[in-house]
């Protein structure tokens, strides 16, 4: 990686504050390689060294108003001179403990007048090659931060890419699921009506059949939703519909709804529910945030009892859903909040890894919080708290 040469000159700033000695300085200089800039006080110098980046500075230390230290001091509070070397210059001869003054305000070296222009263009050398060298380093420090940003775009990029692909696996997958068997049974009845012994089949097996394509039916249709629920939240479309909902009745009306299906699972449901826990809320998101921690807790509660609890604490509503399963791993509790991320083995448990993600998304917009606490193996217990008023 080669840095292109600098287009101009190094620039070189000589401050002194009479004019015969900036023209015996800019005479000596003249045939060298550097664009010279003249200043004839303090002041001034300071000024150029805001529009300029010089590859030295040449400062007479006998100046009025601003003398040479001074003006040293203030050049490194300027971004652009905090490092640019200075030389002193000075006609009367220093004790050793003025030139450590010169040292000690960032001087690099001193020189005594009549200034030795042979020692002078030396030195200006090494530092303008030492201002090319600092310029190159630069560059190719610039160009390779540029590219370890375009990596890491990229990486990022594939990432992205990647979490695509498997999430349109997944939910190809979800779809699919429930059509399966939703197929099979409109084919059995198609059968049955074609054939004229739809009449024969017995009632209760007839209901059946309808109740079991109607659970995949409403899995397809929670599935799409839960599809779009994302879309609407990244584009921030999402719109909340505020109004007085009693928490406690909402909960009871949704583990009710769960009962057959907790039935068939063989798992219990207690809750304890304080009836007059009501807010300002969406009834129909946070009716959503109930149905995805109560599923959970059937889906990962291995069939233990299931307990739900709406309480009032510190002034806002809590609804805690509490499970005796598999449990969720320190490291996992946090992620699982994520788009697309789980902690359970995929071949054991479906699910699209959204569930949580949305609830947390409408907890967010009702400016409450959504917590877990769990060990692995050990169930889990997730507490919503809802601010009770916008
Ligand atoms: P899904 O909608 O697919 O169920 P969620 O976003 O609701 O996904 O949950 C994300 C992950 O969090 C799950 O894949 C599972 O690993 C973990 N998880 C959620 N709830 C529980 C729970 N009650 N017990 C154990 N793990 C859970």
């Amino acid at each position: 990686m080669f840095a292109p040469p600098i287009s101009s000159p190094p620039k070189l700033l000589i401050v002194d504050d009479r004019e015969e000695n900036l023209l015996a300085l800019t005479a000596v200089l003249k045939e060298e390689p550097y664009e010279l800039y003249e200043a004839t006080s303090g002041h001034q110098a300071l000024e150029l060294a805001h529009l300029h980046d010089f590859a030295a500075i040449l400062l007479d230390v006998q100046m009025p108003e601003l003398d040479g230290f001074e003006t040293a001091r203030f050049l490194r509070k300027i971004g652009r001179s905090k490092t640019t070397p200075i030389i002193f210059l000075t006609a009367i001869h220093q004790t050793e403990a003025k030139a450590n003054m010169g040292y000690n305000v960032g001087a690099i070296d001193y020189l005594f007048k009549p200034i030795d222009t042979g020692i002078l263009k030396a030195k200006l050398a090494i530092l303008a090659e030492l201002y090319k060298k600092n310029y190159e380093i630069q560059f190719q420090n610039k160009l390779l931060h540029e590219q370890i940003l375009k990596e890491t775009e990229n990486k990022f990029l594939k990432d992205q890419l990647k979490a695509r692909d498997e999430f349109l696996a997944m939910a190809s997958h979800e779809l699919k699921t429930p059509i399966t068997p939703l197929n099979l049974q409109m084919q059995s009845f198609l059968r049955l009506l074609r054939s004229n012994t739809l009449r024969t089949v017995d009632e209760q097996i007839l209901e059946r059949m309808l109740v079991s394509a109607y659970n995949q039916v409403e899995r397809l249709s929670q599935t799409i939703d839960k599809l779009l629920d994302v879309s609407r939240f990244t584009s921030g479309q999402l719109e909340m519909n505020f109004s007085e909902v009693n928490l406690g009745e909402l909960v009871k009306k949704v583990v009710n709804s769960f009962a057959i299906q907790m039935k068939n699972m063989g798992c219990t449901c207690s809750f304890e529910i304080q009836d007059d826990i009501v807010g300002y809320w969406d009834a129909f998101r946070i009716e959503q945030v109930t149905i995805n921690l109560i599923s959970n807790a059937m889906k990962y509660g291995s069939g233990q009892p299931i307990e739900v609890r709406v309480r009032a604490q510190n002034g806002e509503a809590e609804l805690i859903v509490k499970d005796y399963g598999i449990g969720i791993a320190k490291e996992d509790q946090t992620r699982i909040f994520n788009r697309f991320e789980r902690a359970a083995s995929p071949t054991n448990y479906g699910g699209l890894d959204l569930g949580l993600y949305i609830s947390s998304e409408i907890i967010r917009y009702h400016r409450g919080e959504i917590r877990v606490e769990s060990d692995l193996g050990r169930g889990a217990t997730f507490t919503v708290t809802l601010p009770r008023a916008l």
